[in-house]
């Protein structure tokens, strides 16, 4: 078997917000290290985020503290978070924003020179460090300018599909270059991964082709422990209309702004709902909701700024009682602050100039005159690889992740602006204790009939030919299949029929065809992706059905109620002895009572 070796002290996998840090903090920490990415530099998910990176620089509030930032995080997970994350992560967002700006990244003023913060879903006080609606991309700028003068050999166009292993640990990974179709083996003694979310097994998702589980997967089929997959984050604003750019993101920015969500009758429903645990936060009329969006100390948040589970399902509601838009939707309008502000054009056009020409652009709509119509999109997975919080170190051996493709940040939700700051917090801890245990522990050399296997799999498309069924329609079949039957409101019927479904699914995609030759074949990579949507997805349908009650981003109907016992408990799924799935709870460690008071005193 023809193929191109590289060796590395530490691989990171992923090259976006996560995989960048790690790769420089690697780096830092004197080892050498090797950049994988499916697609271009430059390209990865972490370049689409558009409201801000949530730390608790208190430049705008000066209320704001780590500890409201943790109990924020807290409550928005709904206290199935791992504490200890969600505790570093606030301690250590700020020190990991000025440093991005130390770097060079440009972020937007406040009018005494400092870093602008805006308000977002959740958080307690103004919190998201912006650059306009486009901080992913300002971040990957930073990341990247300051990566490339730290000797990082980068390897664009290349999907990983197998980790390697030997004695336990991980060595290593194999892999195909997209532009050519030829393998390359990576030798390694630490392996970060930083691949991103799973958005691709569902129908409508705001995540690009990109995000099809991988990191998930390769995790998983190496021993290990996957977590909180049943909590999947429905973002209540993505684009409905026209058909071709359903899914697509519409940023909370604009709700954080003084946008507000209408049904049919013109009536702004979130009011109609505000759950108790956030009610003293809440504004009760339009009037302060209003003026909090305009930076008021003594105002409360308005309703469409809670969290977006709930306001996604809120939106469900009012579609299925049919208040809904003509496309399926409900109203976002931010036009309508022309009637408090007397440049309000000019002002929209400057907070949100991606979302001004999105509109335009993709739906002829000027979102200065009109509103937008928009429903809920798959966007963000919480579960993912079991990690430690300080290492991030899975429960394999050499085996680290971080980023959106690690759980326990999040809990059952994730709030807005925390995904960026968890990418340069944990992003830098995995990049610091990779290089670590590749300093301290030499590798092992895998097997090289791990390496043939993992060839013969990957070419067998290839030998059924295009005559075989293709793989876009297990594809969407798959897509449909989870976004009707495990989505934004679940039952236990249902997901059995989803569990059924899957086996079937999985025989068809073992059965898949593809035509033509290993360079720049798209479906062919759809092939081997295939294996990858099945395994998340599975995760995700054992896991929701394993939680009997409604949390955060799982909602079921047949369960709708909180229940305390499993707030104590974690949900992991592993590949058992005989291949297939298994299910498993772990306890929730308890808090330290420091911590503890913390979340009391916020309460
Ligand atoms: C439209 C949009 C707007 C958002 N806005 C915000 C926001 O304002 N604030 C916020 O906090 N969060 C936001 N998010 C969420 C946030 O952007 C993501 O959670 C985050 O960027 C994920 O970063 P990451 O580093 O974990 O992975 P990604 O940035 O997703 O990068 C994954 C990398 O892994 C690579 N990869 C994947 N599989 C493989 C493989 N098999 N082999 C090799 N490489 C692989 C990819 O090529 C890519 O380089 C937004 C998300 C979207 C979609």
């Amino acid at each position: 078997m023809d193929y191109q070796t590289h060796e590395h002290d530490v691989l990171v996998i992923g090259a976006g917000g996560a995989g960048l840090r790690a790769a420089i903090e690697a780096s830092a920490g004197g080892v050498s290290v090797g950049l994988v990415c499916k697609s271009l530099l430059g390209k990865a998910h972490t370049v689409m985020a558009e409201g801000g990176i949530a730390a608790a620089l208190a430049n705008v509030d000066d209320r704001d503290s780590w500890e409201v930032h943790f109990a924020d995080t807290m409550r928005g997970g709904q206290y199935v978070n791992n504490w200890r994350m969600a505790e570093l992560h606030a301690k250590e967002a700020p020190d990991r924003v000025r440093e991005l700006e130390a770097w060079g990244a440009m972020f937007d003023r406040t009018a005494d020179g400092r870093i602008l913060q805006r308000n977002f879903g959740g958080h307690r006080y103004p919190r998201l460090a912006h650059v306009g609606d486009r901080t992913g991309l300002e971040m990957i700028r930073t990341l990247q300018d300051h990566g490339i003068h730290r000797g990082i050999d980068v390897h664009m166009e290349c999907t990983i599909v197998r980790l390697l292993t030997a004695g336990g640990r991980v060595v290593g990974a194999f892999g195909y270059e997209r532009e050519r179709g030829r393998f390359k083996v990576f030798k390694a003694r630490a392996v970060v991964l930083a691949t991103g979310g799973v958005g691709r097994a569902f129908k409508i998702t705001s995540n690009s082709w990109e995000y099809t589980g991988d990191g998930h997967t390769l995790a998983y089929e190496t021993g290990a422990d996957l977590m909180d997959m049943e909590f999947v984050q429905f973002h209540p604003t993505g684009m409905v209309w026209p058909p071709s750019v359903r899914g697509i993101l519409v940023t909370e920015g604009v709700r954080g702004e003084g946008g507000v969500l209408k049904n049919s009758n013109g009536r702004r429903f979130m009011f109609d709902d505000i759950p108790e645990a956030y009610r003293t936060q809440t504004a009760d009329n339009e009037e302060e909701g209003w003026r909090y969006t305009q930076g008021d100390k003594n105002a409360r948040r308005p309703p469409e700024l809670l969290t977006r589970d709930h306001v996604s399902r809120c939106i469900v509601r009012e579609i299925k009682s049919g208040r809904g838009s003509p496309h399926g939707g409900v109203y976002l309008d931010i036009s309508w602050i022309s009637a408090r502000l007397s440049n309000a054009a000019e002002h929209i056009k400057k907070k949100l100039p991606s979302m001004y020409h999105q509109f335009k652009q993709l739906a002829d709509i000027d979102i200065t005159k009109e509103p937008m119509e928009v429903g809920p999109t798959t966007h963000y997975i919480m579960g993912g690889v079991r990690v430690d919080a300080d290492t991030q170190m899975s429960t394999v051996p050499g085996l680290f992740a971080a980023g959106e493709c690690a759980a326990g940040i999040n809990g059952a939700n994730r709030l807005g602006g925390n995904s960026l700051s968890d990418l340069l917090v944990f992003g830098k801890r995995a990049g610091e204790h990779a290089a670590k245990f590749a300093r301290e522990c030499p590798g092992g050399a895998a097997e090289a009939s791990q390496i043939e296997e993992a060839a013969r799999l990957a070419l067998e498309p290839f030998e059924r030919g295009g005559s075989a069924e293709g793989p876009y329609q297990v594809q969407y079949a798959l897509q449909e299949l989870m976004q009707d039957l495990v989505g934004i409101v679940r039952n236990e019927q249902e997901m059995q029929r989803a569990l059924e479904a899957l086996g079937p699914l999985r025989e068809r995609a073992q059965r898949v065809g593809v035509a033509g030759h290993r360079e720049y074949n798209p479906a062919w990579h759809a092939a081997l992706d295939l294996h990858n949507l099945l395994t998340v997805s599975e995760g995700i349908t054992r896991s929701a059905i394993e939680r009997k009650e409604s949390r955060g981003g799982h909602f079921r109907e047949d369960y709708p109620d909180k229940d305390a016992a499993w707030g104590r408990m974690n949900i992991i799924v592993r590949k058992g002895r005989d291949g297939r799935m298994e299910v498993s709870r772990v306890s929730i460690p308890e808090m330290p009572e420091e911590l503890k008071r913390v979340v009391e005193a916020m309460k």
